[in-house]
């Protein structure tokens, strides 16, 4: 006897388009998420991934694409998701857990009430944001450990690399970024980002393709950092007169030429065509006992 089958209802033309549209951004993030993690080794047969989810696009998009590598990966992996219930007055506690029941992932939600310290710690007008991840940081890797997962996985994209990058050179004078993998300081974690070829833009458009429910960042009423906005002001700036410039800035990121910089620590300028066997001279002999700082005091920095 043949069965059968209902037809599906067709989709109505804006889902369609939407449906579509997902799918396509879909296939562009798998590509970027799945380079990433082979660039870098981010993750290898059995490890555990506690993915940390804070209910805004970037993690949800995160999630969503690593299990959709889950699928085909030469590996295998497990894959947690994890929240930190920071407390912050009006956060919807059920949003999280509906959504992560409804795609039948295993979860984990963590309540610790870091808003209050925070709040009571911070002067008033000062931003949180630092103190709030300090905690948040230490959180998650208590979690970590208590668990025994392997992999770290947060959701920075390109564009937080970047930004990052740009604060540490302009506000720290260090050539510094935000890096893809990266060892805890107690070298107990690993922590990933399998986002990091990923654009913001991309990241925003597939998570309102995908409707997530988004819970917005601006609970604990603290003012973003102003140095990081006026980053963010510059690279939007960028997009908006030269696109395209960001993504050539992330490339460069990657492809890092020491001899072509100015750090002794990083490329043996001093041996560099020196004719004789024996040291240089250093600066105090090289200034005839004058003072090494610019300012006549001190050490030259
Ligand atoms: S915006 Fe609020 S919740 Fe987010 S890091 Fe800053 S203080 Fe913490």
């Amino acid at each position: 006897m043949n069965t059968v089958l209902p037809l599906s209802e067709p989709l109505p033309p804006p889902a369609r388009r939407a449906a579509h549209e997902a799918n396509r951004l879909a296939k562009r993030l798998r590509h970027h998420v799945g380079r990433a993690i082979a660039d870098f080794g981010m993750i290898e047969e059995g490890d555990k991934v506690m993915v940390c989810l804070s209910g805004g696009k970037d993690s949800y998009t995160l999630l969503d694409i690593l299990l959709q590598l889950q699928k085909k990966a030469p590996v295998r992996f497990d894959i947690t998701a994890v929240n930190l219930d920071q407390k912050q007055p009006g956060f919807p506690e059920h949003v999280l857990p509906d959504y992560l029941r409804s795609i039948g992932v295993d979860y984990r939600i963590l309540e610790q009430d870091t808003y209050s310290v925070v709040a009571r710690v911070v002067p008033e007008g000062k931003t949180m944001c630092s103190l709030c991840s300090r905690l948040r940081r230490g959180a998650l890797y208590a979690c970590a450990e208590a668990e025994g997962f392997t992999k770290i996985a947060l959701g920075h994209h390109r564009d937080d690399l970047v930004a990052t990058f740009f604060l540490n050179m302009f506000f720290h004078s260090k050539l510094a970024g935000m890096p893809p993998k990266l060892l805890s300081d107690d070298g107990r974690h690993v922590v990933i980002r399998p986002l990091a070829y990923v654009r913001e833009d991309d990241i925003a458009a597939y998570a309102e393709a995908k409707q997530f429910p988004i819970i917005p960042c601006n609970l604990c009423g603290s003012q973003e950092n102003l140095q990081r906005r006026q980053v963010k002001n510059m690279m939007d700036g960028w997009e908006r007169d030269t696109p395209g410039r960001v993504e050539q800035i992330a490339r460069a990121l990657g492809d890092i030429r020491p001899s072509k910089l100015s750090d002794p620590k990083l490329f043996d300028f001093m041996s560099l065509g020196q004719r004789s066997d024996g040291g240089m001279p250093d600066a105090h002999a090289w200034l005839g006992g004058e003072s090494t700082s610019p300012n006549g005091s001190g050490d030259m920095s």
